[in-house]
């Protein structure tokens, strides 16, 4: 197909797709302020399906600034949103091109229905291009945060601390279990360890919190759907989930809840301690560190490509047979607390983060979820 046909052929999908988003969302009438069910910050996103290069389409803006925040458009050098217009141009095209070859959706450069369907979905909120590599590298593959940190070779039991639960209605207890569960995953593939620690008692590697909005990091949170939880890369340890989404932390997911808009938390927790370890985003739809979940979905298995990345950092698990087991909580390694006080020294300015895209720590070499 050449560029003139193309922009025929999707001049006239655009009025079909136009015409059938119409249909679509009146089909889902929850998202529109029914029952009770809050707004997706990226629903209106759905609007500029089939929009075209060299169009202006009002709210395009934000498109870019969503692009922008997951890596695909450059941050300007002084925090400003005022060079953001709403015209289609070659920038966005080519932040449309590279989004669509990191999430392996046809190269097309247009808002097609796949492309924007997907950029409406929750997601995590570190970034899939960090400094301005695609970190992604769309080839399918898991991949590292620039400069690949990882957690020190000696560093092989890691303690964490569940710090602030406020606004969620899970009991501790449940929590604790979901973080376990969590945890294990990883610790089933590899030499890593991690154990429980009460805050108040040892300073831990890892810090966990559910916050709401601006919680003072720079990369604040949305409100429900939209962004779900990041987490920075190591050895910084900090692990933010937001508060304001409907989390579903006991029972299935899939048919347990009655909401329209609930996210599975132990599915989001696995993803983001691949953060917290070192591994980026996957092209690979069924990876952990894909950085979309679709609400209501389960998915905490670690897919090959998450072992192979993670192994590669840290080792293999000598007892690991090449398969993943679901574990119960109850057989999760709780190993004794490190009392060394070996914590690798607080990520303050330098930051390797890759929090929320917005590559905030303007010293970093680089720079989420
Ligand atoms: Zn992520
Ligand atoms: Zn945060």
């Amino acid at each position: 197909m050449n560029f003139h046909s193309g922009l025929a052929f999707w001049a006239l999908s655009a009025a079909l797709i136009l015409l059938g988003s119409v249909v679509v969302v009146s089909g889902h009438p929850s998202f529109h302020g029914g029952g009770g069910a809050p707004s997706n910050p990226w629903e209106a996103f759905r609007n500029f399906t089939g929009c075209l290069p060299g169009e202006n389409r009002t709210g395009l803006a934000d498109l870019k600034r969503y692009l922008r925040h997951f890596g695909y458009l450059p941050n300007p050098v002084r925090p400003s949103n005022s060079n953001l217009s709403d015209a289609f141009d070659e920038p966005l095209r080519e932040a449309i091109l590279s989004y669509q070859r990191n999430f392996r959706l046809n190269a097309t450069g247009f808002l097609d229905p796949s492309t924007v369907d997907l950029m409406a979905q929750p997601r995590c909120g570190v970034a899939d291009v960090v400094n301005g590599t695609a970190s992604m590298r769309g080839r399918g593959l898991y991949s590292y945060f620039p400069g690949r940190p990882t957690w020190p070779s000696q560093k092989t039991n890691l303690t964490y601390a569940i710090i602030s639960t406020a606004g969620v209605s899970a009991s501790a207890s449940t929590l604790q279990g979901v973080f376990s569960r969590a945890f294990s995953r990883w610790s089933e593939v590899t030499t890593l360890t991690f154990a429980q620690v009460d805050a108040a008692v040892v300073e831990p590697d890892i810090t966990i919190g559910f916050f709401s909005g601006d919680h003072g990091d720079g990369e604040a949170f949305d409100g429900a759907l939209g962004t779900l939880a990041h987490a920075f890369s190591p050895p910084d340890g900090r692990l933010h989930l937001d508060a304001a989404e409907n989390w579903v932390a006991e029972g299935d997911v899939t048919t347990a809840s009655s909401s329209s808009w609930a996210v599975d938390l132990e599915s989001v927790v696995v993803h983001e301690i691949g953060h917290l370890l070192g591994l980026g985003h996957s092209s690979v739809e069924e990876a952990i560190m894909y950085p979309t979940i679709r609400i209501r979905a389960k998915k905490v298995l670690l897919a090959d490509d998450d072992i192979q990345g993670i192994q590669s950092l840290y080792g293999r698990n000598p007892s690991y047979n090449g398969s993943t087991t679901p574990p119960s909580s109850t057989t999760t390694a709780m190993k004794e607390r490190d009392s060394s006080g070996a914590r690798p020294s607080p990520a303050t300015a330098g930051w390797t983060l890759a929090v929320g895209g917005l590559l905030v720590a303007a010293t970093a070499s680089f720079l989420f979820l």
